[in-house]
C-alpha cells in the first residue's frame, strides 16, 4: 500500500499513474478524509472530488473500485463513474 503526498488544502495530489497502476502496483481503490472542522463542513464528496475521479482516465482500471470519502459521520464511495453512495456510518465502522 503506497502514501500518497499530503494535498495541500483540499486539494489531493496523486502520483502518476497511468492505467491504473503506481510503478508495477494496480490501484484498485483511493481515499481522502474529510475530517470534521465545523458543523458547515462539507462531509459529502464534493462535485470537485466526483469530477476529479470521473474524469480521471487513469482511474478505470478493472479492478478499481473507487474512491473513498472517509468524514466524521459517514463514508462514501465515488464510483468511478462519478456516482456517489453512502456506504456506512463512520462509527459504525470502525467499531467493528
Ligand atoms: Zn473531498
Amino acid at each position: 500500500m503506497a502514501r500518497w503526498p499530503k494535498g495541500d488544502g483540499n486539494t489531493i495530489i496523486l502520483p502518476p499513474h497511468h492505467d491504473c497502476k503506481i510503478g508495477e502496483d494496480e490501484i484498485v481503490a483511493s481515499f481522502h478524509t474529510h475530517p470534521n472542522t465545523g458543523s458547515d463542513f462539507l462531509q459529502e464528496p464534493s462535485e470537485t472530488d466526483k469530477r476529479a475521479v470521473r474524469d480521471d482516465l487513469d482511474l478505470k482500471g478493472d479492478n478499481y473500485v473507487g474512491e473513498f470519502v472517509i468524514s466524521q459521520d459517514a463514508i462514501y464511495l465515488i464510483a468511478p463513474n462519478g456516482e456517489t453512495r453512502e456506504l456506512t456510518d463512520t462509527d459504525t465502522y470502525f467499531e467493528e
